[in-house]
């Protein structure tokens, strides 16, 4: 269940020193009033959604929307709207979900440059998940290292999510036939994409 919805805050107040009140006309006795809403998920503000400004007189307490104003009064208010700026914790959801997406494509950077070191060097019991010819996953593991291919046994299984390499990655699921990958076939491997990650235990 997302909870989510909007609500305003008040942002300024300032008192319009020319203005004419439209009811009792005393001078100078508006005082105009800018509210921010703003749209929230789970109460974290997320976005600003707009200004309202609403005035009041302090002589004779009537309210006013500034599209109730004459055009002296309007010009005013209209002036004073724009000194009052949006505050920037009013866009802490949307700070939030661009530094998830930057950290997510930072850790997707560092898992590829990490997957082409170890491409480059295999060494025994790297364990290969792949994406295979039918975009499903499924791993191999490197039981010998040659100075121009490498023997690796297939997992029998596999899975239609990267997440359920995990249940899949069973020692009696590996097939116990050798195959063979030339550096060539497995740089052609790396470089078409397929290979989504490499495990190599320290
Ligand atoms: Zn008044």
């Amino acid at each position: 269940m997302i909870v989510y919805g909007s609500r305003s805050t008040h942002l300024k107040s300032e008192q319009l020193r020319n203005a004419v009140c439209p009811n009792c006309e005393t001078r100078g006795q508006m005082t105009a009033s800018v509210y921010g809403r703003h749209a929230h998920v789970f109460w974290i503000p997320f976005f600003p959604m707009g200004k309202q400004g609403i005035l009041e007189c302090q002589h004779c307490h009537k309210g006013f929307k500034p599209k109730e104003l004459d055009e002296k009064v309007k010009l005013e208010y209209t002036n004073f709207r724009r000194t009052v700026k949006t505050p920037l914790w009013k866009f802490a959801g949307l700070g939030i979900v661009a530094l998830l997406i930057g950290a997510g494509i930072y850790s997707d950077k560092m898992n590829d440059a990490k997957v082409e070191e170890l491409v480059a060097s295999p060494a025994m019991f790297d364990k290969y998940t792949f994406k295979t010819e039918t975009n499903y996953y499924s791993t191999f593991k490197v039981v010998e290292v040659y100075e121009d291919s490498i023997y690796v046994n297939y997992n029998d299984f596999e899975t239609d999510k990267k997440s359920g390499i995990k249940d899949i990655d069973l020692e009696k699921n590996y097939d116990k036939d050798i195959y063979v990958l030339t550096n060539a076939q497995l740089k052609e491997l790396h470089d078409s994409g397929k290979i989504k990650d490499i495990e190599r235990d320290k």
